[in-house]
This record gives structure tokens, C-alpha cells and sequence, in this order.
């Protein structure tokens, strides 16, 4: 066949397209990037009943384009949990866990501006609305889109890099990262390092997490004799709770002051904050009102940061908050300790003994991210089941100049700043898929 161009004609045009395709590449890359993030955004995983069976249908077609081996677990039927590999060229060091979970916490549709699951994208802001933004739908995809690019750049690990979507943190984790961490399968991984997920920062720095409180769970019940209405006397139920009550909140109230004068931040103090309070004796229309009631309950959730020491909580509880000497009992609905298995307080290390603090301070800022101090997560995320083993694990989700609106109406995440966080994944992964030392923290537990 014959052409009407010359030899230098054609090289010419040839150039040409690849000059109009690489300056029109890179809008339509991340037009791309979203619309993938808006789709995983759109599979309504609200509990209670999460669609985890589309999640994980999608999350494995996103494993196969970027062939990724993947698997999907079930350690309890109908709650699948997607581990993908990325197998690196040494896979006797110690792994990396990029941790997300898939479900999110349900929402009240007519008080959004934007249906939940539409992840609708407001052109003029590049605001993306849905429930699972910020909590944490970006940071799973984020992992996924940093090893599309990692790859394309030619990138091969030397550790090998795993990729958890584990079902049911917002209920507990139980179903999922708890079973996880104690499975088979995650003993034969031999993980060094974890990532999970962090929260949003209105200012410019992005948050990380070395800790976080563990939940408490306090039901004190208050006894005495019942009187009349009209009657004072001493010891009633309600008078004994009540001293109680005032003494929890003046507990409440030093440790809220240490956080309002900035000495202490939200994570490092005891928080106290009651959930309920049930007394009185019922009647048709209401309750009884010419009776002291024999009886009055109230609960309360606290957390206690690993720093703090529980044993003069403990303390506190018995002699001030429910003294039997008042006829007051007390129990834990939830009591999770702040110490791990080894005896040792619950926090990743952010000294020279882990490495992977230092790789990830460095990686942040190669990409051109700010860092803020670290921070015990006030909450509770799955991360505290890797850190009970004993394994560093850092609270990070890249999301900067952002309200924190997770759980909130109207979670939203903006195009930019996702973007931007896959940038950051992509300097962090490399960092940490590269490092070839064995660390102080592998060596000790490869001899347990
Ligand atoms: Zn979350």
C-alpha cells in the first residue's frame, strides 16, 4: 500500500498526537480517578445492612485490572473481607497492610443536600458528596489508584504489599478485623507495619494517629429505700446517684478544661459523657410522682487513653463514682484494657525503634505534604487490633483543608485534596515496599 506521506511527514504527525496526548492525559487520568472513586462510593455498605457482596465484587474487578492476586475470606458467612497482593521481590521481610474498611454508618437521606449513595460531584466546588467520603472509601481507593500508579511508573516492591477490606468496623470490627487479626491467614502474611485509617484536617496539615482510647462502658445503680414523695430522709436511691452524678462531672469537667486551655489534646484526657440515666416508677401517663424510687441507673461512655493509668481510675470508680458504702454497685458494659497482651501500653512507637515512623514522615514530605503532631485517635478504629499483637500500626487518612464530617449529614470529600492523598500513598508505599532492614520490632517477634 502507497501513502501520500513522506517518511518525515509522518514522523511528524506521530509526534504530533503524542504531543496532544500527553497534554490532555493527565485531566482525563484523574477524571478517571474519580469516576472510579464515585463508583465504589455508590454501593450502599450502611449498616446494619451493608451490600458487602457488590463491594467485594467490585474491589476484586479493581484487583484484576491492576493484577493484583486477590482473595475473598468470609470468616463469618455474608460478611466477605477482600485481601489483595502485591507480591515483592523479597517476600521473606516482614509485609506491609494498607487497612480500610468498606462499611459505613448509616444516614438520615432527607437531611443531606445529596443523596448519601449518589456521590454527587458539584462541579463549581469539586466537592464529592457521600456517605463514606471521608470514612474511609477514599482511603481504600486511595491504595488502590497509588499501586495503578506505582505500577505504571515500572515500581516492583521488595516487600510484598497487602491490601485488606475488612467488613463491619463500624459496629465493633468484631466480624471482621478482629477475626482477621487472629486468623491463619494473617499469621502466615507476617505483617510489620499497618496503615489504617485516621480522620480529616480543617487546616493544612494532615493528622496521624499512634493510639487511640480504649472504650469503657460504665453502668453505675444507685439502691435505697423508698419513701414518699413529701419525705426527706437520707440515702435515697436518687439522692445516692446524684452525689454520683456530681462527681463525675466535676471529673468531666478538669479533664474538658486541660483540652480547652490547649494543655492537653482531645486524645490524651479521660472523657466522661453520660448515655443514659433510668429511674422513676412508670405510670399510664408518665411516670409516679408522690414516690422516691428504690432504684436509679446511670451509664456512661469513657475513654481512657493509653497514657493515662487505669488503676486510678479503677480507684475512682469504686470509692467515688459507686461506693458500696452508698449502696451503690457498679459494672463495664465494655472495659477494653489499654495494656496488650505482652503487659505493654497500647501505642506505636514514634522513637528510633520503628523505622516505619521515620519512612513515613519522610515520605509525606517528599510529596510535598505538611505533617502535624501525632495524636492519640480519640475513638476507636481496627487498628487497635493489630497494635494488641504488638504491631505498629499509624491512624493516617490524607485528607488536609477538610471539615471533619465523618458520621456527620453532608460527608464530603473534595476532588483536589483526594487526588492529593494518592500522592501521598504513592511516596509512602514506595517507601515502605523499598525499606530492606530488618527492624528491632520484626527480629524480636520472629523469635517469639
Ligand atoms: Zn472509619
Amino acid at each position: 500500500m502507497t501513502t501520500p506521506y513522506s517518511h518525515h511527514h509522518r514522523l511528524f504527525l506521530v509526534l504530533l498526537v503524542l504531543v496532544h496526548y500527553s497534554c490532555t492525559s493527565s485531566s482525563s487520568d484523574s477524571s478517571i480517578i474519580i469516576s472510579r472513586f464515585r463508583e465504589y462510593l455508590q454501593i450502599n455498605t450502611a449498616q446494619p445492612n451493608p451490600n458487602y457482596r457488590e463491594a467485594a465484587e467490585f474491589l476484586v474487578s479493581q484487583a484484576n485490572f491492576l493484577s493484583l492476586d486477590s482473595q475473598v475470606l468470609e470468616f463469618v458467612p455474608g460478611k466477605p473481607l477482600v485481601l489483595l497482593k502485591w507480591p515483592g521481590k523479597s517476600p521473606s521481610l516482614p509485609s506491609i497492610l494498607l487497612n480500610s474498611h468498606t462499611d459505613v454508618v448509616p444516614s438520615e437521606h432527607h437531611k443531606w443536600s445529596h443523596p448519601p449513595f449518589e456521590a454527587h460531584l458539584d462541579s463549581s466546588t469539586g466537592n464529592i458528596f457521600a456517605r463514606g467520603s471521608q470514612d474511609m472509601k477514599c482511603v481504600g481507593m486511595q491504595y488502590l489508584e497509588a499501586i495503578r500508579k506505582l505500577k505504571a511508573s515500572g515500581f516492583q516492591p521488595l516487600r510484598t504489599v497487602y491490601l485488606s477490606f475488612v467488613p463491619d468496623e463500624e459496629v465493633g470490627g468484631h466480624d471482621g478485623a478482629e477475626k482477621f487479626a487472629d486468623s491463619e491467614v494473617f499469621k502466615k502474611m507476617n505483617v510489620g507495619v499497618l496503615l489504617d485509617e485516621g480522620l480529616a484536617s480543617p487546616d493544612e496539615f494532615y493528622r496521624v494517629f499512634y493510639a487511640e482510647r480504649a472504650p469503657w462502658w460504665l453502668v453505675i445503680k444507685a439502691t435505697g429505700a423508698p419513701g414518699h414523695g413529701a419525705k426527706l430522709y437520707d440515702n435515697s436511691a436518687m439522692e445516692n446517684l446524684l452525689k454520683s452524678i456530681e462527681s463525675i462531672r466535676r471529673f468531666r469537667a478538669a479533664q474538658f478544661d486541660l483540652v480547652k486551655s490547649g494543655s492537653r489534646a482531645e486524645g490524651q484526657v479521660i472523657s466522661v459523657n453520660m448515655a443514659f440515666l433510668k429511674a422513676g416508677t412508670p405510670s399510664p401517663t408518665g411516670f409516679v410522682m408522690n414516690l422516691q424510687p428504690s432504684e436509679a441507673q446511670a451509664g456512661f461512655d469513657i475513654r481512657v487513653p493509653p497514657t493515662a493509668d487505669p488503676s486510678s481510675l479503677e480507684r475512682r470508680i469504686a470509692e467515688e463514682w459507686a461506693p458500696s458504702s452508698r449502696n451503690m454497685t457498679f459494672e463495664f458494659k465494655q472495659k477494653t484494657s489499654v495494656y496488650d497482651k505482652f503487659g505493654k501500653p497500647i501505642l506505636t512507637a514514634l522513637d528510633s525503634s520503628n523505622p516505619w515512623w521515620a519512612l513515613l514522615e519522610a515520605a509525606i514530605k517528599k510529596a510535598n505534604g505538611k505533617l502535624g503532631k501525632p495524636e492519640i485517635f480519640p475513638a476507636s478504629t481496627d487498628a487497635r487490633y493489630f497494635r494488641d499483637r504488638g504491631l505498629p500500626a499509624i491512624g493516617f487518612s490524607p485528607m488536609a483543608n477538610t471539615p471533619i464530617l465523618l458520621h456527620d449529614h453532608n460527608e464530603f470529600l473534595n476532588k483536589d485534596e483526594y487526588l492529593k492523598g494518592i500522592d501521598m500513598y504513592v511516596s509512602i508505599i514506595e517507601a515502605y515496599a523499598s525499606f530492606d532492614e530488618q527492624t528491632r520490632d520484626e527480629a524480636s517477634r520472629a523469635e517469639l
